[in-house]
C-alpha cells in the first residue's frame, strides 16, 4: 500500500503539466476536487503500467461534471479520432474509496491502447476493456485479485442467464447491440474470450495475454488496423502462435455462451505478473 502511494505521488508530481496525461477540465472544479479526480486516474495509469510497461503514446483526460445518473462515473467514452482522449462525466459528491473500486477509469484507459476497429468489432473491443479492467485494479492495489475474479465470476453468470439472443453468436451480437440487455452479453461474451485465449496461451507457451499486448505496444501500436480480424492475426503474429484465431473459432464464433468454469478456475489461480 506504502509503495502504490509513493509511486502515486511521484507519478503526480512527475506528471502535472508535463507528461502522460494532459488534463482538461470542461466544467468547473475546486482544486481539492481536480487533485482527488488526478490521483484516481493516474492510480489506474499506474496499474497499467506495471502490467504492461511505459505507455508508449500520450492521452488527454477531459473532465465533466455529472449529477445525473447513477454512481461516481455514470458516462464515460474514449475518443481516438485526433490522438487519444478519454472524457469522464464525474459525480463527485462521491468519496474518493467509491471512485477507487469504480472499474470505469480502468476499462476506459485499456480503451486507449487499441484502435477504434468498427461496430462489427464491438465484441473485441469491450470483451477486451472488460478482461482488462479488473486486472488493472489489482494492479493498482484497488482490489485482491480474489476480488476482481469474484467480480468477473459475477459478470459472466449474468452474461450467460441474459434470456435473449441465444441464438446469435457473441461476435453476430456487435451488430444488434444498441440496449443494455445484449451489451452485458456482448462485452462478457468477448471477455471470456479473451480469458480463454489468455489460459490457451499459457498453457501453449507460457506467455500472458498481459504480456503479448505489452509486445504489441512496444512494436504495434500505431499500426493501421481497421478490423478484429486483423486484431487477432496480429496478436498471433505477435505471440508467435496460432491460439488468438484458434480459440475465436472455438468461443464467440459460436451460438453458445463461451466456456467459463475452466478457464475461470484456472485464472483465479494465475493471476498476471506485474513488472513493477
Ligand atoms: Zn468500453
Amino acid at each position: 500500500m506504502l509503495r502504490t502511494i509513493i509511486l502515486l505521488v511521484s507519478v503526480f508530481c512527475a506528471t502535472t503539466g508535463l507528461a502522460n496525461p494532459h488534463w482538461r477540465f470542461e466544467d468547473r472544479f475546486s482544486n481539492s476536487e481536480k487533485e482527488r479526480l488526478q490521483i484516481w486516474v493516474l492510480r489506474a495509469d499506474q496499474g497499467m503500467q506495471s502490467l504492461f510497461g511505459e505507455l508508449p503514446y500520450r492521452y488527454s483526460v477531459h473532465f465533466h461534471r455529472s449529477t445525473r445518473g447513477k454512481g461516481p462515473t455514470p458516462w464515460a467514452h474514449t475518443d481516438k479520432r485526433r490522438g487519444r482522449a478519454v472524457h469522464f462525466h464525474v459525480n463527485t459528491s462521491y468519496s474518493s474509496k467509491v471512485f477507487e473500486k469504480d472499474w470505469t477509469v480502468s476499462h476506459e484507459l485499456s480503451h486507449l491502447m487499441f484502435p477504434y476497429i468498427g461496430r462489427q468489432g464491438k465484441w473485441f473491443a469491450e470483451g477486451l476493456a472488460s478482461y482488462l479492467q479488473y486486472q488493472i485494479m489489482f494492479s493498482a492495489d484497488s482490489v485482491t485479485w480474489k476480488q476482481a475474479t469474484n467480480k468477473l465470476e459475477e459478470r459472466f453468470r449474468a452474461a450467460r442467464n441474459t434470456r435473449d439472443y441465444k441464438n446469435l453468436s457473441i461476435v453476430d451480437l456487435s451488430l444488434v447491440a444498441s440496449h443494455k440487455g445484449p451489451f452485458v452479453r456482448l462485452y462478457w461474451g468477448g471477455a471470456a474470450y479473451f480469458m480463454n485465449a489468455d489460459k490457451a496461451l499459457y498453457e501453449l507457451t507460457g506467455q500472458r495475454l498481459t504480456g503479448v499486448i505489452a509486445m504489441y505496444l512496444q512494436c504495434c501500436v500505431y499500426n493501421d488496423i481497421q478490423s478484429a480480424e486483423e486484431m487477432i492475426s496480429l496478436f498471433d503474429n505477435v505471440s508467435n502462435t496460432k491460439v488468438f484465431s484458434r480459440v475465436y473459432k472455438q468461443t464467440v464464433n459460436r451460438k453458445e455462451f463461451p466456456e467459463t468454469d475452466r478457464a475461470l478456475k484456472w485464472l483465479k489461480l494465475n493471476p498476471p505478473e506485474l513488472l513493477q
